[in-house]
């Protein structure tokens, strides 16, 4: 018997791709991690995989109070 109640399970977690500043690669479900506002030097924004997100302990920009 199957149990269907939903039809998709689609948290509020969208999926992009990109690449990770931690392990310098691309991958699915970045997240925002930092976003730095600077005019000039190594500046930008810095998104994580669920991986290095989880090595690193980091907490996503919007996930944070
Ligand atoms: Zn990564």
């Amino acid at each position: 018997m199957d149990e269907i109640t939903q039809a998709d399970a689609t948290p509020n977690t969208p999926t992009a791709f990109g690449l990770c500043h931690w392990h310098k690669g691309h991958a699915e479900g970045i997240r925002l991690i930092e976003g730095i506002e600077q005019g000039s030097g190594p500046g930008g924004n810095l998104f994580a995989c669920g991986p290095c997100r989880e090595t690193h302990r980091l907490v996503p920009l919007a996930d944070r109070p």
